[in-house]
């Protein structure tokens, strides 16, 4: 399965289903399905022991009728343009869906960051930034954090940027450190944000967040988020999981009586790796990988990696989930779906459910343009606002048309992008 895995046909198979759907024209269709731009690169990179090791670099611009091209960079030793294409795909809609004037973009570096020293990934971001300077900007395509990429990196970009453009643009990248530019929250917003749509769901169902049980994929800047509102708000989370670098296999560690999030936290390190002999010794079970799905719990968080909820594994998800909150891009496949559809399971889709870091990062070049920041509260009272309109425009129009949330999602998010196209005279 996870061989022939292609995000990007994925991503145009889910546009190809909802444009029928909404008798999209020929013209507007052919222009929504692929990428508007992509630039294919390479960065030579002096490492520490004097050699010169070349990386390829992509960027790619999937649309920005609505505004200047919005997503992340991810180093990643498997990268594919095809998943920088269907990750740029999938940022016109989440910053559609949440109503945020910006398209969609995304980029790639094939590399693994742990074995790169800090002074190779700086120059690895340096020397990406220099490939596609004239085809970034604050009124172009801006750029932020992603798996296994961190605000330092987006310092390096934004301070080599500097040079070549020759003043100062903090709304070139965001995910930016608070001292140079970067927005309060921006940290907590995508965790948060997924746990904004469970809470509204949770609401929809008129379930009570306290006792709820959840299991995530992952221990990152998502998940770790995602699972500390969780608990701030009385929910309980049973396991987690991570990657295992040494061992090149993932592995779920599970508490029944609930993690304790502070300590799990200060276990990982900075690429969300759980150190597996404290966890031990502080009692959690370490299992296998895909033991997370299995638990028996409420609400199911994948916030990994794409292709996690598949035709192989989605028929162990246990009989009382209720919620699968998508924290990840792309983690279902399209067979996983048509199941949890059959299953009445509630899904929240990707790119609603993880838009919270887009808006927090729209907040962040807001509050960059117009150089005055907002406090903690306020930006995340405004993400708070914005999740939760966003997620009930689409569960009302789920439950007005009958349609499954991931497509009511599209269905908003692809006719507003196709209204932009339209009136701009593209389409
Ligand atoms: P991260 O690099 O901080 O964390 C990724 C986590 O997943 C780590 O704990 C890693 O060990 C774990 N992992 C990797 N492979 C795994 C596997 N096979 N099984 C179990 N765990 C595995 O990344 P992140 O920023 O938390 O992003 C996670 C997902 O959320 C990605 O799909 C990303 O595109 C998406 N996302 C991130 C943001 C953001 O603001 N960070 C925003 C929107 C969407």
């Amino acid at each position: 399965m996870g061989k022939e895995f292609n995000a990007f046909a994925m991503a145009q198979r889910q546009f190809d289903a909802v444009a029928e759907k909404l008798q999209l024209d020929e013209g507007i269709r052919q222009l929504l399905r692929s990428p508007l731009r992509e630039y294919h690169f390479l960065v030579p990179v002096r490492m520490d022991d004097g050699s010169v090791q070349v990386f390829k670099g992509f960027r790619v611009q999937h649309n920005d009728a609505r505004g200047p091209a919005k997503g992340g960079i991810r180093f990643h030793p498997q990268e594919t343009v095809d998943t920088v294409r269907a990750l740029a795909t999938w940022m016109t809609w989440k910053c559609a869906v949440v109503d945020i004037p910006l398209g969609g973009g995304k980029g790639g570096v094939i590399c693994d960051p742990h074995n790169l020293s800090q002074r190779e990934q700086e120059g690895l971001c340096r020397g990406w930034v220099r490939q596609i300077a004239r085809n970034i900007g604050p009124l172009q395509d801006v750029p932020a954090p992603d798996v296994m990429t961190n605000p330092q990196h987006m310092v390096w970009i934004m301070d080599e940027y500097e040079k070549i453009a020759g003043g100062h643009y903090p709304g070139l990248i965001t995910g930016k450190p608070v001292e140079v530019g970067g927005s309060l929250g921006r940290t907590e917003a995508t965790g948060f944000g997924v746990i904004y749509t469970v809470r509204e769901a949770l609401k929809r169902m008129g379930l009570d967040m306290a006792g709820i049980r959840a299991s995530i994929q992952g221990f990152g800047n998502v998940a770790q988020y995602a699972a500390k509102l969780l608990i701030e708000l009385g929910g309980k989370v049973v396991s987690v999981s991570c990657w295992d670098n040494d061992d090149h296999t993932a592995y779920t560690f599970r508490k029944l009586d609930g993690i304790d999030i502070d300590y799990l936290v200060s276990i990982t390190d900075r690429f969300g790796t759980i150190d597996k002999a404290k966890a031990r010794e502080a009692k959690y079970e370490v299992l296998p990988a895909e033991a997370w799905i299995e638990q028996d719990v409420e609400i199911l968080i994948p916030a990994a990696l794409e292709n996690q909820v598949n035709g192989d594994n989605v028929n162990k998800i246990g009989k009382n989930v209720k919620i699968v909150a998508e924290g990840a891009n792309g983690p279902t496949t399209p067979e996983a779906d048509a199941v949890l559809k059959q299953r009445g399971i509630f899904v929240i889709p990707d790119f609603l459910c993880n838009a919270g870091g887009v808006t927090c990062s729209y907040f962040e070049q807001v509050q960059c343009n117009q150089n005055f920041f907002w406090p903690k509260e306020e930006v995340l009272e405004r993400l708070d606002q914005k999740m939760t309109r966003a997620f009930h425009a689409v569960a009302d129009l789920a439950e007005e048309t009958g349609e499954y949330m991931r497509d009511a999602a599209y269905m908003i998010a692809i006719q507003r992008v196709a209204i932009a196209c339209h009136l701009r005279g593209w389409a």
